[in-house]
């Protein structure tokens, strides 16, 4: 079923930062509502973080501000945390179709195959008219002249223009300014220390310690394991006496956060256990960052959260002209960026007026129970299966439900 919108009242100009999966449904929606549409994409492809590279930035940290950024941080071995039956556009399943049999048709499958997926979807929908690659937004703010509308600048190459549109839709992603975690006597040490955001094969690493503990960082622990002595991964959300080796395993341990490190290459937990390490990889995160928006205080980053913003969308005083898609990340991603788009898209029309919520704003049917269920049941698997929740699952019924769902999108 193809979604159906009321014609719009008023269609606006509206300029998308990011060529991501969020700014591609972003221009998608805004143009299915009548708006006209500018995606800017300082890359040189769609995809965002999906555009898997090999290079790294120089500063292993991140933290020169100086630095070139590299804006995937994606590791090489890397496969999708949620199913893709989860991952795709309500009008454009991420499925297994028999068109696809030269394709990764894992079901949670490698980074390859979501960048082909949207590329797919790009190319049905005729997005890449809409796109500028290579051509960076270095400044959007209230335009002087009428703070209702926005001024932006952007840079492709030496070329600087600037541009007044009606609407800015910020899809910039969150996964490219890293957080590190705070050690004590961490200048001191001797090791090397890299944030996650430059991992991307396991060859160059001996004698681990990983600091840092998510679903992504056990991911790459598990990817290091192999080659390596010994991987210790320190969490700050277990208990104080956490020391266990992870099943499967004879060199993976869970500890306790590290409580410091010390000159002679130590690294001395919570739990009271000391190892010696040549590395610490920082599995610590990102920050909101928007360094080329302007709101005059308007927006705000404070404690990693982004504010005020109605809904994680529209800050108040500066709505509807500037938005936000997605910011929340413990969502079902794709089709909460749809959802929020649709939004925008029509309040931008003047049409009206998370994910439910979104829909019935949106006047759109709610998230299929299948895939609500998909994404809870993955969650519970990440818990109790950890090692194999990947390969191994019991809800081949609600498979069966998408994919009767899914047979309503011919491709
Ligand atoms: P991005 O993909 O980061 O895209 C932002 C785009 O904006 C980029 O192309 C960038 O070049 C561009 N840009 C930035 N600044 C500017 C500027 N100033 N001017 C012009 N262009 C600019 N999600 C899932 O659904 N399932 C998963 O299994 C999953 N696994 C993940 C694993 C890892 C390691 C990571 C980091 C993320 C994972 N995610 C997963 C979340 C992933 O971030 C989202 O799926 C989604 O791709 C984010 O899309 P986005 O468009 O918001 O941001």
């Amino acid at each position: 079923m193809v979604p159906t919108v009321n014609p719009p009242t008023t269609s606006h100009h509206v300029a998308v930062i990011g060529a991501g999966a969020a700014g591609l449904v972003a221009a998608q929606e805004l143009r299915r509502e009548g708006h006209s549409v500018v995606v800017f994409e300082r890359g040189n492809q769609i995809g965002g973080v999906w555009a898997y590279t090999p290079n790294v930035e120089p500063d292993p940290l991140s933290i020169d501000p100086t630095r070139p950024v590299i804006h995937s941080n994606l590791y090489s071995s890397l496969r999708t945390i949620i199913p893709r039956e989860c991952m795709g556009f309500t009008d454009f399943p991420f499925s297994t179709g028999p068109e696809n049999k030269s394709r990764d048709p894992r079901r949670h499958p490698g980074h390859i195959e979501v960048l082909a997926y949207l590329k797919d979807f790009a190319r049905k929908f005729k997005m890449e008219e809409m796109i500028r690659f290579g051509t960076e937004v270095v400044r959007a703010e209230p335009a002087a002249e009428n703070p209702k509308k926005w001024r932006v600048e952007s840079r492709n190459s030496g070329d600087i223009s600037d541009e007044i549109y009606d609407a800015v839709v910020v899809c910039n992603g969150h996964y490219t300014e890293p957080r590190h975690a705070l050690i004590p006597g961490i200048d001191s040490w001797p090791g090397k220390q890299i944030h996650s955001h430059n991992y991307r094969i396991p060859d160059q690493f001996k004698d681990q310690v990983n600091s840092g503990s998510s679903v992504s960082g056990v991911d790459i622990s598990r990817d290091i394991v192999n080659v390596t002595k010994e991987v210790h991964i320190s969490s700050r959300s277990t208990k104080p006496e956490t020391y266990e080796k992870l099943s499967g395993y004879d060199n993976l341990w869970l500890h306790s956060n590290i409580e410091t490190v010390r000159e002679d290459g130590s690294v001395v937990f919570k739990n009271g256990k000391t190892v010696y390490a040549d590395t610490i990889m920082h599995c610590t995160g990102y920050k909101y960052y928007f360094p080329f928006l302007d709101t005059k205080g308007e927006v705000t980053v404070e404690d990693n959260r982004v504010g005020p913003l109605y809904k994680h969308v529209f800050p108040p005083a500066l709505s509807p002209g500037l938005s936000f898609i997605g910011l929340p990340w413990q969502v079902i991603l794709f089709p909460m960026f749809e959802l929020q788009s649709k939004w925008v898209a029509a309040v931008l029309a003047g049409r009206f007026v998370y994910d439910n919520w979104l829909a019935d704003q949106c006047d759109y049917p709610r998230i299929e129970k299948w895939r609500e269920q998909m994404f809870y049941k993955v969650f519970k698997r990440i818990q109790s299966q950890s090692n194999t929740y990947k390969d191994d699952w019991d809800d081949d019924h609600l498979i069966a439900e998408a994919y009767e769902d899914f047979v309503k999108f011919p491709s």
